[in-house]
């Protein structure tokens, strides 16, 4: 949904505050997408700070599906979204500016219409967990058949031998037979 700042953007002093419905049905990143089974409303507050400047303060809760790191099962994950930008109008951005804005939380937005959904897009992104387990116990799933093992167990042979026991094995030996 686009939100029109324009008179926010041109009123010094305007205040705004805005709950606007967030239509993501997924987010696609890095080769996976990531299915958002429930969001929030965002709650903004606009407020300009002069010089044809908005401050951007808004906060939205969506549940997102990521699977399992060991075993790949969906796991539900609510993200808690708080942000802040500034926003000023596209049409006064200089074009060597542009890497620096996005870096310092300065939003350009086109005729004043700010795209919610982009801004809340870029928000998950930036919060994705670096790991997510459907529990701390997680067997994950067998090297060799690919059965989740948390549900049975395969019988396969996956035994790997520790390198360090084995190195402890050596030593043990080796004192026996001294
Ligand atoms: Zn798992
Ligand atoms: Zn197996």
């Amino acid at each position: 949904m686009l939100v029109n700042l324009l008179d926010v953007l041109t009123s010094e002093g305007k205040k705004r505050i805005a709950r606007v419905p967030v239509a993501l049905e997924q987010a696609a990143y890095g080769g996976a997408v990531y299915p958002i089974t429930n969001s929030s409303e965002a709650e903004f507050v606009f407020t300009n700070i002069g010089m044809n400047k908005v401050l951007i303060e808004g906060q939205v809760e969506a549940l997102l599906e990521i699977p399992c790191d060991r075993c790949l099962q969906a796991v539900a994950v609510p993200l808690e979204l708080q942000f802040t930008y500034r926003a000023v109008l596209s049409e006064e951005m200089p074009e060597f500016e542009a890497k620096e804005a996005a870096e310092e939380g300065i939003l350009y937005v086109e005729g004043g219409q700010l795209d919610v959904e982009e801004l809340i897009f870029h928000e998950i992104i930036l919060n994705l967990p670096s790991k997510v387990l459907c529990a701390e116990d997680c067997k994950g799933i067998c090297r060799e058949c690919g059965q989740n093992l948390n549900e049975k167990e395969c019988g396969c042979d996956t035994f790997i031998p520790d390198p360090r026991m084995a190195a402890v094995k050596d030593i043990f030996y080796t004192h026996k037979e001294v």
